[in-house]
């Protein structure tokens, strides 16, 4: 696993769809829980496309390049 997608401090998560980092307590994309885990994301499209395909995220087979 490249990025820790539980980071410390924990005010920020790593968006698992573009990389980016995301503050949890306002989260621009929303939240999606999956696999008993909360993601974070940067804006509604990373969720959307997350939520039709996590497996291939979180594997990491699959990124999008901002
Ligand atoms: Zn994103």
């Amino acid at each position: 696993m490249r990025i820790p997608l539980f980071s410390r401090g924990g005010n920020r998560e790593i968006d698992p769809v573009c990389d980016m980092q995301v503050d949890t307590r306002n989260p621009p994309g929303g939240i999606f829980e999956y696999g008993g885990r909360t993601f974070y994301f940067c804006g509604p499209g990373c969720n959307r496309a997350f939520q039709r395909e996590p497996e291939a995220y979180l594997s990491g087979d699959k990124k999008i390049q901002m």
